[in-house]
Order: C-alpha cells, then structure tokens, then sequence
C-alpha cells in the first residue's frame, strides 16, 4: 500500500454531535453523525474539525467508527481551547464542519510481518483501529499493543480494546500513578514496557499515536532495536504551541 491507496480527504464536511460520552475524568468519547454523504477513511486516519467559534484542530477517528458515524476520543486539558469547549460546552445535536481524512498511519497495514502498536493516552484510539485492521486482514498476524497514561483512570474500555485485537494479540497497559507490583497494570510509561518484552524487533512493523514525547521516544527505541525506519507509522498529537516556530 502507498499513499495514492488513501481515500483523498474531503473539505467542509458536515456533521452534527450524536452522542457525547466520558469514559475518564479527563477523555470525552465525541461521536458525530455525518450529514454530507458517508466519509470513506482508512483505519488510524484523523480529521480537522471545526466547532462553533473555535479555531480547527486535529483529531484521530477511533476503531469504533463507521463511515456514517464517526468517533473521537478527546482529552480535556483543563486550560481552554477546543478540548475545553468539548468537555464543557458542546451538546448533542451541535453542528459541526471538519476537513479530512488525512494521515499515513494506514500505511503499515502494508507491511507483512508483526506488528507493534503504542499509544498513550488518546492515541489508542487510532492505534487500535490499526490494530483491529491488521488481524481482520491477516488473522494469524502477531499484534502486540501497549497502551499507557498518566493516571490508571484513563485507562478506559479496555474490555472493548482486548477483543478488537486478533485472538492471541497481546495488551499490555501502563500507568505512570500505579505501584510496581500492580498485576493488571505496569507502572511507567508503554514505550519502557516495550522495552521489557521486546530485545530485536527486525522484520517488525510498528504504529504509534499520543503526545509528541511518547512518539518520539517509542521512534528511538524501536530503531535502536532493528526496526527499519520505513516501517513505523506514527501521528504525534503536535498542539497548536508545538507547531509554532520556537
Ligand atoms: C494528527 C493529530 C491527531 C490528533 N488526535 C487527537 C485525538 O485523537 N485526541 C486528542 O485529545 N487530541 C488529539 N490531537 C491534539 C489536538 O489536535 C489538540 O492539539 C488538543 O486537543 C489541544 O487543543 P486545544 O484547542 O484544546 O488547546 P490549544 O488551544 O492548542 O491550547 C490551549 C492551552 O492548552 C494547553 N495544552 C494543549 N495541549 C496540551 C497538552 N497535551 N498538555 C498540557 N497542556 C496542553 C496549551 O499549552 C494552551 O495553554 C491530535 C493532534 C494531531 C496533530
């Protein structure tokens, strides 16, 4: 696959809030109804979205939406901008604009050997439409997916995330607030669990979607270990501030 095989995005979409859902104190699941005509996406893509008297940013559609109907999982940092206004002011029924599908994150799908996912935080979302994708095209494909958050609170539908996962995928979950004899969850962050599993990942492929830091760091990592570079994919969720010539 290369990236003429994506669905070109689309501008001034329409849409309209169908249900808003919080799955932790601080992570609002958004799904929007599409008014304009089904949106074709490839797994792990993201689109701008534009609410009402807010600037557009970028958010990645998760494994649990359908060309019709759309979902985002979006996390409130409590300081304004539009993940405030989500949390706190947007309501069901809301018209909303967004451009897209963009990103190249469908792009490992095209890659034949195992595959490891990372995310932190809101990048499970995509990573595991990825995840989900790779086994319903290969169901005997090795996936391993490693999620992590600040807190164990954010880690939410994991019931949901498990059976998205080919039958012997593996889930490791990490928090950075938990004691390290915790049995379900590892204390640290996902990209130090790979790093326990895993000694040599040649002839791997890999994903990763979440803070800028994570990504970069898992992008380390996974080279320094024989991943070639050609086969990871990665959105890092890069703020407004973080686009900003320093
Ligand atoms: C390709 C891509 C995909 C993305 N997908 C998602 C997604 O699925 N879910 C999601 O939640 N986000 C996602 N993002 C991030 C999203 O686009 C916004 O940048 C984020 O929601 C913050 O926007 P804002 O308007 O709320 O805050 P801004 O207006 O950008 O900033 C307002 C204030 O919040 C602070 N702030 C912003 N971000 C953070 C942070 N991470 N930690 C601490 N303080 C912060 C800023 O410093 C500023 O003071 C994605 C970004 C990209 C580039």
């Amino acid at each position: 696959m290369d990236e003429t095989a994506l669905p070109p995005p689309r501008f001034g979409v329409e849409g309209r809030i169908a249900a808003l859902e919080n799955l932790s104190p601080g992570v609002t699941a958004v799904r929007v109804a599409v008014e304009s005509g089904p949106l074709i996406f490839a797994p792990g893509q993201y689109v701008a979205m534009s609410l009402p008297e807010q600037p557009p940013r970028d958010y990645s559609l998760t494994w649990r939406s359908a060309p019709d109907e759309l979902e985002f999982f979006v996390r409130d940092h409590g300081v304004g901008g539009t993940s405030t206004f989500i949390a706190e002011r947007l309501r069901v029924r809301d018209s909303i604009r967004f451009d897209g599908p963009f990103g190249t994150m469908p792009l490992a799908l095209g890659h034949e050997g195992p595959l490891l996912c990372i995310a932190a935080s809101t990048g499970i979302g995509p990573v595991t439409a990825i995840a989900k994708a790779a086994g319903e095209l290969a169901p005997e494909r090795e996936v391993q997916l490693y999620w992590g958050a600040a807190k164990a609170e954010d880690l939410f539908l994991v019931d949901d995330i498990a059976a998205a996962l080919p039958l012997d995928g593996r889930l490791v979950l990490s928090a950075e607030d938990v004691e390290p004899d915790n049995g379900m969850i590892r204390a640290g962050n996902p990209v130090d669990a790979v790093s326990v599993y895993h000694g040599v990942l040649e002839g791997w492929g890999a994903v990763a979607a979440g803070p800028p830091v994570m990504v970069e760091a898992a992008a380390v990592l996974i080279q320094s270990l024989g991943l070639a570079p050609e086969n990871f994919h990665a959105d890092a969720f890069f703020t407004q501030k973080d686009k900003q010539p320093k």
